[in-house]
Parts: C-alpha cells; sequence; structure tokens
C-alpha cells in the first residue's frame, strides 16, 4: 500500500454504462468491469429500477427458518439455466464463501454417507489456483504471493498441476504434454481415491493466475476421471459464469455436469453481493434427517438470500433475455480476437490468452526465453498507471495485464480500450526504466 498511499488518489464519484467518472469530472472506460463484475454496463435502468422497486416493498428478511420471493425466484431461474442434475440451491454473498460452502458440504456429505467413506477428508486443486481470500478458499488456492504467508493457518490440500502451456513445468509441446492428458491427476485418484471429497476446479480458464485457458478436453476428461473414482466435481464459476466466456457458463463449453457449482462476481450484473452453490437434489437429501440426528449443514451468513441482491440478480438474467446479450457478444468476442492479433508486434508481449471476454496480456523481458521483468520495475503496475492516464482502467495480475469489459461494450468503446492498452503497453516497454509514478 505504500505506493497508494503516498499518490494523489482517484475517488470515484458516479458511472454510466461502460464509463466511470471522478470527482474531478474525469471519465474513465471500465475495462476490467469494476473487477470482473459489471455485465451489462453501470447502473442499468432495469436494475435499477428492480432494486428501487424491491426496496420499498422488503429490504431484508433472515433465511433462517423463513425465505422471501426473489430468492425463490432467482434460484429457480438459476436451476433452469444450469445442468439438470443441479436443481438446489444455497445463498451466500460472495465467491470466496460460495466456494467454501462447496468444501463443506462435500465433506459433510462423505461424513453422511457413513463409515465406508471415513476416510475422506480431502480436497484436490490446482497449482496457481485462485478461489479467494476466505481461509477455507486460501486452503485449495495456489497462488504464492497472496497466499504464502498463510499457510500454517491452511488445511492441507493435494495440489496438481495446471496446464499451464505457455508456462509449461514440464517444457512439453501441448498435447504431448502429460499434464494436459491428466496423468498426474489420474495417478492421484488412483491412490488416494478413498481419501479425497473432491476436486475444486476453475472452469475452462484460471483467472487471477493471469487468464489462462484450459486445453480443450481437459475439463471433460478431468469431469470424466471425477466420475470413475467417486469424486466430488466442484466447479468455481466465480469469475467465468453470467456470459464471460462467451457462454452462460463456461460449463456450457463441454457441457460438463458438476457436483458444485460456485456463482458469484456477475450474479447481479455488478451492482450487490450475492453468491450462489448449487448442488444435486442427491446431496441436498443426505442433509435431510430427524432433528436429534443433527444432519443440517450449519452454515448461514446474515444477508444470505438477500431480497434486494436477489431482484438485481433477475433483473441481470433479464436483461440477457431482452437484451439479446449473449447473440451480441459472440461478434465482440472475434472482433477483440481481430484487434488482439497486432500485440505480436510488441517485442516485450509474450504471450495473449484469450477465452470470450477474458483476456491477460503477458509480458516478458525478454520474449524468446519468456524471462520476466524484474519485479522492482512492477511492469504491469506501470502499464496500468500509463492506462490510467489515458483514461482507461485495468488491473494487472502481476505482470499480465487484464482486459475483462461489461459485456455490453459497444466495438466502439472496445477498440478504444484495445489501442489504449497497446499504446500503453508500447510506452512503457519502450521506456524500459523503472518509474516512479503519481496517481
Ligand atoms: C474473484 C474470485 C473468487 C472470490 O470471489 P469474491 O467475491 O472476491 O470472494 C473466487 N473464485 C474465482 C475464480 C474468482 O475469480
Amino acid at each position: 500500500m505504500k505506493a497508494w498511499i503516498e499518490c494523489s488518489q482517484t475517488v470515484i464519484e458516479r458511472a454510466k454504462g461502460v464509463y466511470l467518472y471522478d470527482t474531478n469530472g474525469t471519465k474513465y472506460l471500465d475495462g476490467v468491469s469494476s473487477l470482473w463484475a459489471n455485465i451489462h454496463g453501470h447502473s442499468h435502468p432495469t436494475i435499477v429500477n428492480a432494486i428501487k422497486r424491491q426496496l420499498v416493498k422488503l429490504d431484508h428478511s433472515t433465511m433462517l427458518g423463513l425465505t422471501n420471493v426473489p430468492a425463490i425466484l432467482f434460484a429457480k431461474k438459476l436451476v433452469d439455466l444450469t445442468p439438470n442434475n443441479l436443481t438446489r440451491v444455497f445463498y451466500s454473498d460472495d465467491g470466496a464463501t460460495a466456494v467454501e460452502i462447496a468444501l463443506k458440504m462435500s465433506f459433510q456429505y462423505w461424513k453422511l454417507k457413513g463409515k465406508k467413506y471415513a476416510k475422506k477428508k480431502k480436497f484436490v486443486s490446482f497449482s496457481n489456483s485462485y478461489h479467494g481470500d476466505t481461509l477455507g478458499s486460501v486452503s485449495v488456492g495456489g497462488v504464492a504471493m497472496f497466499h504464502e504467508v498463510f499457510k500454517p493457518l491452511l488445511f492441507r490440500t493435494i495440489k496438481v498441476s495446471y496446464p499451464s502451456c505457455y508456462r509449461c513445468p514440464l517444457k512439453e509441446e501441448p498435447h504431448l504434454c502429460e499434464i494436459d492428458q491428466l496423468k498426474e491427476i489420474e495417478s492421484v485418484f488412483k491412490a488416494h481415491h478413498q481419501e479425497i471429497c473432491g476436486v475444486v476446479v476453475e472452469p475452462m480458464i484460471q483467472g487471477a493466475a493471469g487468464m489462462v485457458p484450459m486445453p480443450k478436453g481437459f475439463l471433460k476428461n478431468l469431469e470424466k476421471l471425477t466420475k470413475q473414482f467417486g469424486i466430488h466435481l466442484i466447479l468455481d464459476e466465480v469469475a467465468t459464469a453470467f456470459g464471460r466466456t462467451g457462454k452462460m457458463f463456461a460449463l456450457d463449453h463441454e457441457k460438463i455436469r458438476p457436483d458444485f457449482l460456485a456463482l458469484a462476481k456477475g450474479i447481479t450484473g455488478g451492482t450487490l453481493p450475492l453468491a450462489a452453490t448449487l448442488t444435486t437434489v442427491e446431496i441436498f437429501q443426505s442433509f435431510l434427517g430427524e432433528y436429534e440426528e443433527f444432519k443440517s449443514f450449519f452454515h448461514g451468513h446474515t444477508y444470505t438470500g438477500n431480497p434486494i441482491a436477489c431482484s438485481a440478480a433477475l433483473a441481470n438474467l433479464e436483461i440477457f433475455q431482452k437484451e439479446n446479450t449473449l447473440y451480441k457478444l459472440q461478434g465482440k468476442i472475434h472482433l477483440l480476437k481481430t484487434l488482439l492479433k497486432s500485440f505480436k508486434n510488441l517485442s516485450h508481449v509474450g504471450d495473449v490468452r484469450q477465452l470470450g471476454f477474458m483476456v491477460g496480456i503477458e509480458l516478458v523481458f525478454n520474449r524468446s526465453s519468456k524471462k520476466s521483468f524484474p519485479v522492482v520495475q512492477r511492469i504491469g503496475h506501470q502499464v496500468v498507471l500509463e492506462a490510467h492516464r489515458r483514461g482507461v482502467i485495468l488491473r494487472p495480475l502481476g505482470d499480465t495485464i487484464v482486459l475483462m469489459p461489461p459485456l455490453s461494450i459497444t466495438s466502439t468503446q472496445l477498440r478504444k480500450l484495445v489501442k489504449t492498452t497497446y499504446d500503453s503497453i508500447h510506452t512503457i516497454t519502450q521506456e524500459q526504466k523503472p518509474q516512479r509514478n503519481s496517481i
């Protein structure tokens, strides 16, 4: 935070569509959807009106022993939109809790299932994965910079390699690579399936790792292995759901049927905190019993299923339908792909990765050796500051520049976003000198 404290800070005052405005009236294009959350632009009238209507009707009532109308209606919509084995919805407030709830439910499910499964206590997770910042979700995380310091507080998990082709630890060609072929995962499942509750994964693309897509078929093969060995498949779609990857859910790319599905970020169109963990009727029913058996899932948050947030979430889905959001998105994904081709002309761009409206542009000091810039140079941060001066808000993940615009962005605005990113990378990487900047 030192650099932040020492500089003049930007205070955002209002927003409209894809633009943010600060207290000086300066306008910025929101290139990362206010941290991957915004879908249809800021303050979309359909969502604003839904929130207003709900606020005067019912602000909040507890989900302990009660429920409310928007929570029921939205749960039904989620069940209709997701694979038909997912029929039960558990609400919470953010992505980390949605994942943590899936972990706890999976763990307790195996406990309730009886002695035969008593050894099932562990989870498998991927290198460089990110599932949120609470201790449970950090335990299944794998980003050293965020997670290392908390290690003594975490529960142990079995880590397997994620197929990061650009930086393959085996230095293999894709498709020859044993990681891509799930060899390691298969041997872990074979040896330890009696101890494993589930495997948690960001489907189709790792987000916080730097936008790293999976090879085609990887997720499908992972699904097969989980079924074969009796291990829960827990999909963390916190970043990928609600159109981000070009389909409503990332699982739609390979028609995956997970045991758990965690949703948050875009769920309310980027307006209010809400999350949901979906699961199957089989898992739901295992928690049913007489009061004195204490089979219940003892987990709850005060604002769980908040009716205002659920109304915003319903309005979010309504806009998808009314504005044909997914259909219009396809052309823009294609345009983005075309525009990104020019980044190969920049000598310090090592890799450009894209799935739908999720883009990572990895900057390297040396392209042929893939050597990174010295950490002190904070090259990703410098590029983001440059873009800021040029009226575009971005956020780096280390040396990877992320583009994640609202799905509602126009082609013209998209061109502006990509051009500004290009120019900012060009300016900063040409200078090559560490800078100390304001902002
Ligand atoms: C952002 C994110 C989370 C955490 O969500 P929060 O709402 O910030 O707690 C979890 N998983 C993935 C894949 C994410 O991108």
